[in-house]
Parts: C-alpha cells; sequence; structure tokens
C-alpha cells in the first residue's frame, strides 16, 4: 500500500495543519489507527503488508517489495 504523507501522518511529513487543528489531529489519528487495524486483519489472513511512503523512492520501494516476495516464495 502507498500511504500519503499528510493522510496517513508520516513521521518525516505527516505535519498536523495549524488551522482547525481541533478537526485534523483527530482525522489523522483516526486513519492510523485504521491502517493499524487493516494490517492486522490482512496479516490474520496470510497477507504481507508492505506499506510505503509517498516520500519514498519509487526505485527502493520496488525493491522491498521484490525481497518481501522472494522471502515468501516456497522454496
Ligand atoms: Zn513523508
Amino acid at each position: 500500500m502507498i500511504d500519503g504523507c499528510y493522510w496517513h501522518g508520516c513521521p518525516l511529513h505527516g505535519n498536523i495543519p495549524r488551522t482547525n487543528t481541533d478537526y485534523w489531529a483527530p482525522k489523522i489519528a483516526r486513519n492510523c489507527e485504521r491502517d493499524t487495524d487493516t494490517d492486522r486483519r490482512l496479516e490474520e489472513v496470510g497477507w504481507l503488508v508492505v506499506r510505503i511512503w509517498e516520500h519514498e523512492d519509487p526505485e527502493e520501494a520496488a525493491q522491498r517489495i521484490q525481497c518481501a516476495v522472494l522471502e515468501r516464495r516456497p522454496t
């Protein structure tokens, strides 16, 4: 999954807006909670969740996915 830095609370770029903070802060916090819950549910049924931040280098992200796939492949 690709997570938008803003909406998913990226530690580098996920700044809470200074206006309407009372509205945005809980909204973004809920998104993060939902992400964790989604990961848990998917993992329970055997999926491997690879989360990639919007700011990550696409080549590196692709490599991370490739490694994850290769690691899980039966030998
Ligand atoms: Zn970011």
